[in-house]
């Protein structure tokens, strides 16, 4: 299965009108969903565990995931794209950028979805939030993640100590 946009592109567009562009961006939103909830259901059958408070619903998900294959998307899978981003609590969004799947359900969602909405704003993800979930993999940063933080740490600790070291008050620069 392939997606051209991942779920934090395609959610992103402000409009809830259903035509035109978004019947295809409902397509894609729930095709990367399902493949959110297909990778869930094999990390979990090779071992990761599984925390949050949305956790027991992402076993839902992950045991429920319709398979999609081949390349071309028929007609009919607009409503079926629909039907699927339609089952509020049950529909997973992956959120590298959080480090973690959002099992969105609208109720308990921090980050304010419009009234009516079946998909997350991923990009103002909060923490605390009721629908989050994660695995082992989301608990291990990838290590170029882990080096780039930790050079912008040190760069920030050097400019402190830095200032720290030459600065002087505005009298004695006069
Ligand atoms: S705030 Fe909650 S509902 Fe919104 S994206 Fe983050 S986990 Fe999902």
């Amino acid at each position: 299965m392939r997606t051209v946009l991942d779920a934090r592109t395609s959610t992103g567009y402000g409009t809830r009108s259903r035509g035109g562009i978004h019947t295809v961006l409902d397509v894609e939103t729930a095709l990367a969903a399902a493949d959110t909830a297909a990778r869930l259901r094999d990390q979990l059958a090779a071992g990761e565990r599984i925390s949050g408070p949305a956790a027991q619903r992402a076993l839902t998900a992950a045991a429920d995931v319709p398979r999609f294959e081949g390349r071309i998307v028929p007609r009919t899978f607009a409503a079926k794209a629909r039907a699927y981003l339609a089952r509020d609590g049950i529909v997973l969004f992956d959120n590298p950028d959080a480090l973690l799947i959002c099992a969105f359900k609208r109720d308990t969602a921090l980050c304010e979805p419009d009234p009516g909405a079946n998909t997350p704003r991923q990009y103002d993800c909060r923490p605390g939030c009721a629908n989050t979930v994660r695995i082992d993999t989301h608990a291990r940063l990838p290590p170029p993640v882990g080096r780039r933080l930790r050079t912008n740490a040190d760069r920030l600790r050097a400019a402190a100590n830095t200032h720290d070291s030459t600065a002087q008050t505005a009298e004695a620069l006069r």
